[in-house]
């Protein structure tokens, strides 16, 4: 399982980016991915100013 990102919430600031111990966000068409490489660890959950992101 990874985090997941809501699309419609997501603006694209990448303000998650940098915070993923394990570098599992990328941009993808203008909205955050989270890969399988997500440990679930929920510190992007946070970082989030749009709640975009769900654990
Ligand atoms: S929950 Fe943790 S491991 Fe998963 S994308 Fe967010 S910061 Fe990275
Ligand atoms: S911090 Fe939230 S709004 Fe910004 S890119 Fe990441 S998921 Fe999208």
């Amino acid at each position: 399982m990874a985090a997941v990102v809501d699309k419609d919430k997501c603006t694209g600031c990448e303000a998650c980016i940098d915070i993923c111990p394990v570098e599992a966000i990328s941009m993808k068409n203008g909205t955050a991915f989270i890969s399988d490489d997500c440990t679930e660890c929920e510190a992007c959950v946070g970082e989030c100013p749009s709640q975009a992101i769900s654990v």
